[in-house]
């Protein structure tokens, strides 16, 4: 199973990935998580995506395109996958079809959590208090939301448009709402 996971900043998107990596065992790969890896690193590309990354802002798409069509011929990737932050704009989107098509492979679902955008920021106020990170500052993430509808929103109008969105109420315990995915995925 290959699927692209979506929602705002703090829908809770990373929690759920970890219970479908699981119960389907799928390789969970995460964007942010693999970019924040390179920067500890401080590897060329790490370097690259830092400036962009604290401030709350997207990095480029042809580094996202190149990061990803490398890591997705990984034969670990051979079982499925779920894409975490990834495809985030619709030149993303496009690039990710182009690289499965050269594979002969295609997507089974994009899954989109969707809430309430004031129920997300105090969310995420209270993740920046624990997790360190540092674009979970109220500033910080009003712009990833912003930079969210802005250019990553028009990709659910692409997954729309190719039968292939499943929207999911992402308020409720996280029982619920894995619950609410794991029916879609296996109906
Ligand atoms: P969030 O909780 O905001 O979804 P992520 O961990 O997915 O956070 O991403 C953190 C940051 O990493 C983003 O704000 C962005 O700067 C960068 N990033 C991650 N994935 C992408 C992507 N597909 N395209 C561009 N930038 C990305």
């Amino acid at each position: 199973m290959r699927i692209v996971l979506m929602g705002p900043p703090g829908a809770g998107k990373g929690t759920q990935a970890a219970l479908l990596e699981n119960k389907y065992n799928l390789i969970h790969l995460s964007t942010g998580e693999i970019l924040r890896k390179e920067i500890k690193e401080d590897s060329s590309l790490g370097h690259q995506a830092k400036t962009f990354m604290d401030k709350g802002q997207l990095v480029p798409d042809t580094l996202l395109l190149e990061m990803m069509e490398r890591r997705l011929k990984n034969p670990d990737c051979d079982g499925g996958y779920l894409l975490d932050g990834f495809p985030r704009t619709i030149p993303q989107a496009e690039g990710l079809a182009v690289s499965l098509d050269k594979l002969d492979l295609s997507l089974d679902y994009a899954i989109s959590l969707f809430a309430d955008e004031l129920e997300l920021v105090y969310r995420l106020v209270l993740r920046g208090k624990n997790s360190g990170r540092s674009d979970d500052t109220p500033d910080v993430i009003r712009d990833r939301q912003r930079i969210y509808w802005e250019h990553t929103a028009p990709v659910l109008g692409f997954y729309r448009s190719k039968g292939l969105l499943k929207e999911i109420d992402g308020i409720g315990s996280i029982d619920e709402v894995f619950n609410r995915i794991v029916d879609v995925v296996e109906k």
